[in-house]
């Protein structure tokens, strides 16, 4: 058995095993992802204002779905007008039922299709199959995976994960031809077999990337013009397209179009670009498939996901992805993090699956990488995790998965208590708890089990840093200097204290009176991303009332993902009539604490002669797009050797707590970055985080790798001479 036809919701760990270990799919995912690398800059080097056009790009479709109603009266008037025949099917049976039933009264016995995801999404293939009617795939990539037997693995790379000589192989066996692994020499066998089939073909099928509502034009890219002789050759064109590709104007189109190609491909523009407006002389039918669009349309949360343009880039770009591929992380039709939502609302029959959309969910690191690459903007991670709260309040959790809402809501909210946690697991590593407890949970929870292995290593230290506090905030300055919060977030508290007493240190150095509340609460930011967002949601409130009462002009935070959860806030809170506007009152105070330092005068740095390097937390680089900030102050510490970590801000799979959820997914990401890590021939590894800290330190204990990770605020310490 194949592990792309093991039945997920079963069986989703062995999947996830089996591709971890699948070398071919990794050499020419890698491949992939290489040319995506090296090309995605070259091909936007020429937009003047990127972010302005991906505004623009929202703005577009967040007006296309809020008017979908009216514009699809539009579009079907405009069709009709033009000599078409438009339906809108509900669902993927009324899609089916009206395409067979053209094709009874037309005799049709053979079709060609070019590529289309709603196709696969309504189970097309198989229907017309069924029906007796043979159907030629004519994208390249799609044919290949046709001849296999198998299902796309990305929404544009359909084949990706198959190797020249893996094709080379396929089209030996399946169309009789000698073996070569020549591309060119593929490419013209598949050439040649498609030819005749145009020919014979009653009927042609194609997909729709935008759908011109005031016009009635169909638009389809390509990069072969397979979909020219799709339409053009039969004597019938069939367009099967989702409800979700209408635009008012062939002008919108435009706006979209400079970014599809550029984010799917890497190209300013495909090969072909068709735009098709059906005409009297020639029979042309529309399908537009809504089959669950509706329902998520109407979904506050997930409505955004409506306005994905299908680039997949978000899939390219995703650690995640790269790792286990597209057939595992992917619901029945859709891949990636956007499949995720997807599968939520739209599978084979229009209901969607809450719970495979969960497994596919769990995957999500929260690094952000698709967020800034998607062209339409939308917030990917933040979305992800709300299906993650929405599933598992609908459907139940693991025992391990109560364990950690135990943990989000008994012992986030209550740092005493959670000390006293972390305490009594110290002192049962004495007498081996962690190993019993790994042993029993790896029969019901292997990763979670696993997992506990990063804090088994861990040595922690004598006292929290709130236990501390009261000794450290003695020695403020007695100047008029600033004062300051200070957010102590629970993995400097009770991982790296030392990190949080250097970061008390520095800012008392540079004149700032620090202060620190008495009660100390986890921002919520684990509680959010692993699907629990009515407990982030308590701890955020709880937050804002402590934080006000420092009464401080900002607040400082030395955990990256910290400042970004408090910066959020106000996005978390933004329905609550009690707290929306004290959340973002508070969002607008909070600095990580690299931003604070480049805003206020710094006393003069003494020499560190020290080879180090940088690895930027997720949370740093993305939502705050602040990544660069802690190597600016690096780079003023006189004699410190920097050296480039190469990819420094991509993910180290640490993501909290993700290695207990995915283990295996988690270390394949780590060992990537250590790779990185070791050519760097850096002895110190920087990073403003403390799940990037404890996940780089664990990996190298694993690899023994004499590489030692540290704080930033522990290296200005140094450098200030305030250790
Ligand atoms: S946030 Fe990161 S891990 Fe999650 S889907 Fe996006 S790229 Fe993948
Ligand atoms: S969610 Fe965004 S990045 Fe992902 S496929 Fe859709 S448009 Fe592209």
């Amino acid at each position: 058995m194949r592990y792309d036809e093991i039945p997920m919701s079963r069986e989703f760990s062995q999947k996830i095993a089996h591709s971890l270990d699948d070398a071919p799919m990794h050499t020419a995912l890698s491949r992939a992802s290489l040319y995506f690398d090296l090309s995605r800059t070259w091909a936007f080097a020429d937009l003047e204002d990127l972010e302005a056009l991906k505004r623009r790009a929202r703005e577009i479709k967040e007006f296309s779905i809020e008017h979908l109603e009216e514009l699809l009266v539009q579009l079907q008037e405009s069709v009709t007008r033009n000599g078409g025949r438009c339906y809108i099917a509900q669902n993927a049976q009324a899609a089916n039922d009206y395409l067979l039933k053209l094709m009874r009264e037309r005799g049709v016995t053979r079709a060609v299709k070019s590529k289309s995801m709603v196709t696969e999404e309504i189970e097309l293939n198989k229907h017309l199959e069924a029906a007796g009617v043979e159907v030629i795939e004519t994208d390249l990539g799609e044919r290949i995976i046709q001849l296999a037997g198998e299902r796309p693995f990305h929404i544009t790379g359909p084949a990706i994960h198959k190797s020249r000589e893996a094709v080379g192989k396929l089209f030996a066996e399946k169309l009789g031809v000698p073996y070569t692994d020549d591309p060119y020499e593929l490419t013209k066998i598949a050439r040649a077999s498609l030819r005749q089939s145009y020919l014979e073909a009653d009927i042609g099928i194609t997909g729709a990337n935008f759908v011109v509502a005031q016009t009635g034009t169909f638009i389809v890219i390509t990069n072969e013009g397979n979909d020219r002789l799709t339409m053009t050759l039969p004597k019938i064109h069939v367009i099967i397209t989702g409800i979700e590709k209408v635009v008012p104007t062939l002008a919108d189109a435009g706006v979209l179009l400079k970014l599809l190609p550029r984010s799917a491909t890497a190209q300013k523009l495909t090969s072909y670009v068709s735009l098709v407006t059906p005409t009297p002389d020639r029979e042309v039918h529309v399908i537009l498939v809504d089959n669950g669009r509706s329902r998520m349309r109407a979904d506050a949360q997930f409505r955004e996901a409506l306005y994905c343009i299908r680039c997949g880039s978000c899939m390219n770009i995703c650690p995640a992805f790269r790792a286990v591929g597209g057939h595992v992380y992917a619901g029945q039709t859709y891949m990636g993090v956007i499949g995720a939502l997807w599968t939520a609302y739209v599978d084979h029959n229009g209901q969607g699956d809450l719970q495979q959309a969960r497994e596919l969910a769990s995957l999500c690191m929260t690094c952000g990488l698709c967020a800034k690459e998607c062209p339409v903007q939308i917030d990917l991670p933040w979305r992800n995790a709300q299906l993650l709260s929405r599933a598992n309040g609908r459907l139940g959790r693991k025992p391990t998965d109560r364990l950690k809402s135990f943990v989000y809501r008994k012992l986030l909210p209550n740092r005493k208590r959670l000390a006293r946690a972390v305490r009594a697991w110290q002192l049962g590593t004495r007498v081996g708890l962690p190993t019993i407890a790994q042993a029993i949970l790896t029969r019901t929870d292997a990763d979670f089990a696993h997992g506990l292995e990063i804090l088994h290593g861990h040595q922690f230290a004598e006292r929290f840093l709130h236990e501390r506090l009261s000794e450290l905030l003695a020695k403020n300055p007695n100047s008029s200097g600033q004062r300051v919060g200070y957010f102590v977030g629970c993995g400097i508290d009770l991982l790296y204290p030392d990190a949080g007493a250097a970061t008390i240190k520095i800012l008392q150095h540079n004149d700032c009176a620090v202060r620190c509340a008495e009660e100390h609460i986890c921002c919520g930011v684990p509680a959010f991303y692993y699907g629990d967002e009515s407990a982030a949601k308590r701890l955020a409130r709880s937050n804002i009332e402590i934080l006000e009462k420092l009464a401080t002009e900002v607040v400082v935070s030395d955990e990256a993902t910290c400042s970004a959860f408090l910066k959020n806030y106000s996005k978390l809170l933004r329905d609550d009539p009690a707290y929306a506007q004290r959340a973002e009152k508070l969002s607008q105070r909070v600095r990580e604490l690299s931003e604070f330092l480049s805003q206020i005068e710094l006393k003069p740095f003494q020499s560190v002669s020290e080879i180090v390097t940088y690895h930027a937390p997720c949370h740093l680089a993305r939502p705050q797009k602040l990544g660069e900030r802690p190597l600016e102050l690096l780079r003023q510490i006189p004699s410190l050797e920097i050296k480039e970590l190469e990819k420094s801000d991509h993910c180290c799979g640490g993501a909290g707590t993700y290695s207990t959820i995915h283990h295996r997914v988690s270390l394949k990401i780590l060992s990537e970055e250590l790779e990185r890590l070791k050519a760097t021939g850096a002895q110190t590894l920087m990073t403003p985080c403390s799940a990037c800290m404890i996940q780089h330190q664990y990996g190298c204990r694993r690899q023994g790798l004499p590489v030692k990770t540290v704080h930033l605020s522990e290296l200005l310490a140094r450098a200030w001479g305030v250790e």
